[in-house]
C-alpha cells in the first residue's frame, strides 16, 4: 500500500501553447483577441490604488456583479462571477451534476468538460455531432443528469441559435436537470440565449471576459440565471474559496464594461478579418465551417492538417491541431490581425507550393 493508491488521478486539460516572453511567432492557436483592451482598462489600472491590495476584496463580487447586471439588464443576483469562465464552469459542474444518471454533451466540444467530469466523478455521456458538426436536438431529449452545449461550439465555430428554438426547447424538454450554455464565443455574430434565463430555471449561461474584451490575461468570467441558480453556485464557491476575484480584477472588469464603443469596434474588426480568412481558404481547397466564434476551423485538401500544423509551426506560426478522431483532418486557426492573416495565407501558399 503507498499513498499513490490513494491519489485522486486525473488526465488533464491541456491548453494551446504559450510561446516564452520575447519570442516572435503568429500565435492563432489559443483563441485570444489580437487586439489590446479597451483604454479606459489602461487608465483604471494606472489609478490603481496598490494600497488597497492589504485588504480582501468584496467576497461577493460585488461591484462587478452590480456592472454585469446594469449592462446586461439583470439583477445582482441573478449574476455570478468567477476567475475565467473554466471556474465558473467547474463550479457549476460541481455544483449541478450531482445525479447517477450521466450528464451529456456532443463528441465534439470544448475539451474541458469531459476533464472536470471526471476530476468530480461526474458520469457522462457525448452525442455525437452530425456530419455537418451540428447538434442533433433529439439526442438531448433523453434521461440525464445534466446538459452542456457551447454555442457557438469550439473548436468548429458553429452555432446552433440560428434556430432560436433549439436551446429552449432542449431547456423546456429537461425541467429535472440543469442545463449550462457555454457562450464563451457568442459576441462574435452568435445568438445567446440570456433571455432565456428569465422564462426557465434550469438554464445557466456562461460568458467570458477572455475572447472578446481581450482579457485572457485578467481571468473573468460571469454566468446569468435564475437565482436560485446562482444562490447554489455562490454557496459551493464560499464552501472552497471564498475570495476568487482579486481588487485589480473586479476594478479592470467594470472598466472594460464601460467602454461599449471600443468593444463593438475591435469585434467588428474580428468578424470582418475572419470573412476575409475564410474566403481565401476556400479559395484555396479548404473546406471551412461558417464560424461565429474569433476563429476560423479548416480543412486542408491537399496536405494533410497534421502536416501544415507542423510546417506552420515551423515557420512561427502556430495554430491548433487535434490528434482525435473526427478533428484530425481539420485545423483551428484564432483571427488575428489583418496583417498576422496576410502572412497565414502567404505561408500556406508557399507551403503547399503555389
Ligand atoms: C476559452 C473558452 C472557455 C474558457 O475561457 P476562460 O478564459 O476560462 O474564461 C470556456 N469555454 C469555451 C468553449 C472556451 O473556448
Amino acid at each position: 500500500m503507498s499513498w499513490e493508491d490513494n491519489v485522486r488521478r486525473v488526465e488533464p486539460y491541456v491548453p494551446g501553447e504559450q510561446p516564452k516572453d520575447g519570442e516572435k511567432i503568429i500565435k492563432l492557436n489559443t483563441n485570444e483577441m489580437p487586439y489590446p483592451p479597451s483604454p479606459k482598462v489602461f487608465e483604471a489600472l494606472k489609478a490603481f490604488d496598490a494600497s488597497s491590495l492589504r485588504l480582501y476584496p468584496a467576497a461577493d463580487v460585488g461591484p462587478l456583479r452590480d456592472a454585469l447586471a446594469d449592462h446586461y439588464g439583470f439583477a445582482h443576483d441573478e449574476v455570478f462571477v468567477g476567475v475565467g469562465s473554466d471556474d465558473v464552469l467547474a463550479t457549476a459542474f460541481l455544483t449541478f451534476f450531482n445525479s447517477e444518471k450521466p450528464v451529456i454533451f456532443p463528441d465534439i466540444t470544448y475539451s474541458f468538460y469531459d476533464v472536470w467530469a471526471e476530476v468530480y466523478r461526474i458520469p457522462y455521456e457525448t452525442k455525437p455531432l452530425d456530419d455537418d458538426f451540428h447538434m442533433v436536438k433529439s439526442d438531448y431529449m433523453c434521461e440525464n443528469g445534466g446538459i452542456v452545449i457551447a454555442n457557438p461550439n469550439a473548436p468548429t465555430g458553429v452555432s446552433e441559435m440560428d434556430d432560436i428554438a433549439f436551446i429552449e426547447d432542449i431547456v423546456a424538454a429537461n425541467p429535472q436537470s440543469v442545463v449550462i450554455a457555454d457562450e464563451a464565443y457568442v459576441d462574435f455574430g452568435g445568438v445567446t440565449a440570456v433571455e432565456l434565463t428569465r422564462k426557465y430555471d434550469n438554464l445557466l449561461v456562461v460568458r467570458t471576459f477572455s475572447k472578446s474584451r481581450a482579457f485572457a490575461g485578467m481571468r473573468i468570467g460571469f454566468a446569468v440565471g435564475n437565482r436560485k441558480l446562482i444562490k447554489y453556485l455562490n454557496d459551493v464557491k464560499y464552501s472552497i474559496n471564498s475570495y476568487t476575484m482579486n481588487r485589480p480584477a473586479i476594478e479592470l472588469g467594470i472598466a472594460s464594461l464601460s467602454d461599449n464603443e471600443y468593444f463593438k469596434e475591435t469585434v467588428d474588426k474580428v468578424m470582418s478579418t475572419r470573412q476575409w480568412a475564410i474566403d481565401e481558404l476556400r479559395s484555396r481547397g479548404f473546406a471551412v465551417t461558417d464560424s461565429k466564434t474569433n476563429f476560423v476551423f479548416a480543412s486542408p485538401s491537399k496536405i494533410s492538417a497534421e502536416e501544415l500544423f507542423r510546417k506552420l509551426k515551423e515557420r512561427g506560426i502556430y495554430v491548433r491541431w487535434w490528434d482525435k478522431p473526427r478533428l484530425r483532418d481539420w485545423l483551428r486557426i484564432s483571427v488575428g490581425t489583418d496583417e498576422e492573416m496576410r502572412t497565414l495565407i502567404r505561408e500556406i501558399d508557399s507551403i503547399m507550393g503555389s
